[in-house]
């Protein structure tokens, strides 16, 4: 299928080109935005499979796009096909009785809450509603309740795959299993997921959450408090801090925290916090699915809000010494002083109970970062256009100043390096599972039209 007209015809949903009304290329963050020659909207499968043909018949380059809340660009094209699930492949079904979700590769995870919460039943998802499930979960998934149930990838048990040649395959624990261990981990490598199909669990309606900012002055009494905290952290209990520009421009660090469970367990567990004196705190209970706007808070300015420039850059913690926290306030100070633009920045650090994600092997799933105890995440924000170019080796530095050894970041973290390289950085993200996601590579994508994010190169 070579002729635009023919493609065009053909397909239930829509190809669109630079003019035509819905020719939507936006994405989360404005840096990630690249000029498509043409965004198809599919309807369905068959639809993804024909944009796949048609791109691959032009020799054009090819992007998935689900939520385009990537910061990298790899789910942008310049000149070339962006298959874009999200505008009408955003469903969401529930199986009540068998505890699953059925949820299209365009849905955010806000339609997954809502969807689920009805039936009392959540699917383990990311920490901001409007995060798309896409790359999430092909990266590997943290959310609020990874103590509990684990890493999205843990918690998928089927996926329709489209692959390079068309097909739609299923791929799960029975069906073209090597598809699905490579899919678990392995991002945009193997093609664009249709639909996955996600276990879900019992949840509470309401939880405790836990909303306190601080001056900076207190990070060494919070270090004191987040070791002693964390020798009992529960399963159900998860925690970040996030360093950032609070109201009116003042550094701060929030803490957000959660406990799944009661308003008085909750207190009880973060009652240490409370007690070194927060400017303010707004800890309260709340409805589970509100935690996963907390976010837009304007305590931390709106972190996660749309269309601003943004890199992320991720490094995983392997273990906690007291003066981490004194280098996440020392680094951000020096960068806003050093680049003044950059002032809406945060650098947060999750604290999730990592024993679940530990309790699978590491080559039980592509994904490889089971290893990292707490992430770290540097949210780079800057509104001076002359210093894009810099960004990433900025983003570097502040991490390496943090965290100056290496120690593996979290791949769905991607300063978008490997977009313009080759194999390196996917190898050492990847580590021993990069050989066997090589040659699975081979089979389904011999000829690496899937090349954004972590490239993994055919064997
Ligand atoms: C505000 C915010 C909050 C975040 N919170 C979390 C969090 O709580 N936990 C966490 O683990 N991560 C989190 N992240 C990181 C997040 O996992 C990545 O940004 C992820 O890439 C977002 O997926 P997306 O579909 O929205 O992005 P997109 O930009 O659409 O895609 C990113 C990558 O995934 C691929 N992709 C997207 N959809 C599909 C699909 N259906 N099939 C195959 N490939 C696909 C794209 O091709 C691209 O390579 C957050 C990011 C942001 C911006």
């Amino acid at each position: 299928m070579t002729s635009l007209q023919e493609f065009s015809s053909s397909l239930k949903g829509q190809v669109t080109t630079e003019g035509d009304a819905g020719y939507d290329i936006k994405r989360w963050a404005k840096n990630a935005v690249r000029k498509a020659k043409y965004v198809v909207y599919p309807m369905d499968a068959e639809d993804v499979s024909k944009a796949i043909l048609f791109a691959k018949a032009n020799k054009l380059d090819l992007a998935i796009c689900g939520g385009g809340h990537g910061s990298s660009g790899a789910s942008s094209t310049e000149g070339g096909v962006v298959i874009d699930l999200g505008k009408k492949m955003n469903g969401v079904r529930i199986d009540e009785e068998k505890k699953l979700a059925y949820v299209q590769g365009g849905a955010l995870w806000g339609s997954v809450d809502e969807a689920s919460m009805k039936y009392g039943l959540v699917a383990l998802g990311g920490v901001v509603s409007h995060t798309g499930v896409g790359g999430l979960t092909t990266g590997g998934g943290y959310g609020w309740l990874t103590g509990q149930h684990g890493l999205v990838v843990d918690n998928l048990v089927s996926a329709t795959v489209v692959t390079a040649n068309g097909d739609v395959l299923t791929a799960s624990d029975t069906e073209n299993t090597d598809l699905f261990w490579a899919i678990r981990g392995g991002g945009s490598n193997f093609g664009p997921v249709t639909e996955f199909v996600y276990r879900l669990h019992e949840q509470r309606a309401e939880i405790y959450f836990a909303e306190m900012i601080f001056l900076p002055d207190k990070v060494p009494q919070i270090a004191n408090e987040i070791e002693e905290w964390s020798k009992t952290q529960s399963a159900e209990t998860a925690l970040h801090l996030v360093f950032a520009a609070g109201p009116g421009g003042r550094p701060c660090v929030v803490l957000m925290g959660m406990h799944n469970g009661s308003l008085e367990e909750g207190e009880a567990r973060f009652e240490n916090f409370a007690a070194l004196g927060p400017l303010l705190n707004k800890s309260r209970q709340m409805p589970y699915p509100e935690i996963n706007n907390a976010q837009e808070s304007p305590f931390v300015n709106h972190a996660a809000e749309h269309g601003q420039n943004r890199l992320f850059k991720g490094a995983f913690v392997p273990e906690f010494d007291k003066e981490l926290l004194s280098r996440i306030k020392l680094a951000r100070e020096k960068m806003v002083t050093d680049y003044p633009a950059t002032a809406q920045s945060a650098i947060i650090i999750e604290f999730y109970n990592s024993e679940k994600v530990r309790s699978v092997p590491l080559e039980a799933t592509a994904y490889a970062g089971r290893h990292g105890n707490r992430n770290l995440c540097l949210a780079l924000s800057w509104t001076d256009e002359s210093l894009t170019p810099h960004v990433r080796q900025i983003s570097k530095d502040v991490v390496a100043s943090i965290i100056p050894r290496e120690t593996g970041e979290y791949g769905n973290l991607s300063d978008g390096e490997t977009l313009e390289g080759g194999a390196e950085k996917s190898v050492a993200l990847f580590g021993v599972n990069y050989p066997r996601l090589a040659s699975i590579k081979k089979r389904y994508d011999p000829e690496n039209v899937f090349r954004k994010w972590y490239n993994i190169i055919p064997a």
